[in-house]
C-alpha cells in the first residue's frame, strides 16, 4: 500500500484505555494501533492488523483530535508502526501537548519523536541500532526456554538506563511463568512485565 505518512496513516483501531504492560501499567492513555506488520510472530495475538490493505487510511488531523479528546498520553503500537515514517504523527501530536510513546518491534528505523520507547525485539526480524541505542524499555517475550537467552543477548544491545521487562506470552502462561519467576529472582535486573489488561478484561 502507498502511504503518505506525512498525511495519513493506516489505521487498525484507536481506543483509550489503561497501558496494560510494561513501564507504563496502569496509566490511562489513547492507543493507536497502526495497520501493517511484516514480521511475522507466530504467536502473535493482533494477526488481524498484519495487512494494512484491509483497514482504513486516516488523516493524521483526525488521529490527533480523536486523541486530544480523550487523553493527554498516547501509545502508537501496531502492527509494526515503525513500518510507516511517524515524523509528523508525533510532531502533530506534540503541538497539542500530548505524550508520545510507542510500542515496537524495532524492526525498521526509528522515526517520530518519543517521550517513551518501549522495545519488543522479535527473533523473526531483529531490531535496527536506532532503536537499541534509543529504547527508554526493553520487553522480552517469554514463549519457551531458548527466549531467556535470547532476552539477554537483546539486553547486550541496548543502552545501559533501558528498564528490562521479562513478559510470558499469554497462552504460555501457566507454564513459564514459574520459570520467570525463578529467573527474576535469580537475576533481579529484570523486572516481570504481567498483562494486565487481560486479566482486567479490557482492551
Ligand atoms: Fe504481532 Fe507485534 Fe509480532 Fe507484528 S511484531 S507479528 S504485531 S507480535
Amino acid at each position: 500500500m502507498k502511504v503518505d505518512s506525512s498525511k495519513a496513516l493506516p489505521l487498525m483501531e484507536a481506543f483509550y484505555t489503561i497501558q496494560g504492560e510494561g513501564f507504563y501499567t496502569g496509566h490511562a492513555a489513547y492507543f493507536i494501533r497502526l495497520a501493517g506488520c511484516d514480521v511475522g510472530c507466530h504467536w502473535c495475538d493482533v494477526k488481524e492488523s498484519w495487512d494494512e490493505n484491509i483497514h482504513p487510511v486516516v488523516s493524521i488531523e483526525q488521529l490527533v483530535n480523536q486523541a486530544k479528546q480523550n487523553a493527554n498520553l498516547v501509545v502508537v503500537t501496531g502492527g509494526e508502526p515503525l513500518m510507516w515514517n511517524l515524523d509528523t504523527l508525533t510532531t502533530a501530536l506534540k503541538s497539542k501537548g500530548i505524550q508520545t510513546n510507542i510500542e515496537t518491534s524495532g524492526a525498521y528505523e526509528l522515526s517520530g519523536t518519543w517521550d517513551w520507547i518501549c522495545l519488543s525485539p522479535k527473533k523473526t526480524k531483529l531490531p535496527t541500532e536506532s532503536v537499541y541505542k534509543m529504547a527508554h524499555e526493553l520487553k522480552c517475550i517469554i514463549y519457551n526456554k531458548h527466549d531467556f537467552q535470547f532476552a539477554e543477548e537483546q539486553a547486550a544491545k541496548v543502552n545501559a538506563k533501558a528498564k528490562l521487562y521479562l513478559q510470558v506470552e499469554w497462552s504460555k502462561r501457566h507454564e513459564m511463568l514459574p520459570l520467570v519467576i525463578e529467573y527474576v529472582k535469580n537475576n533481579p535486573k529484570w523486572a516481570i512485565s504481567t498483562q494486565t489488561h487481560k486479566y482486567m478484561d479490557i482492551p
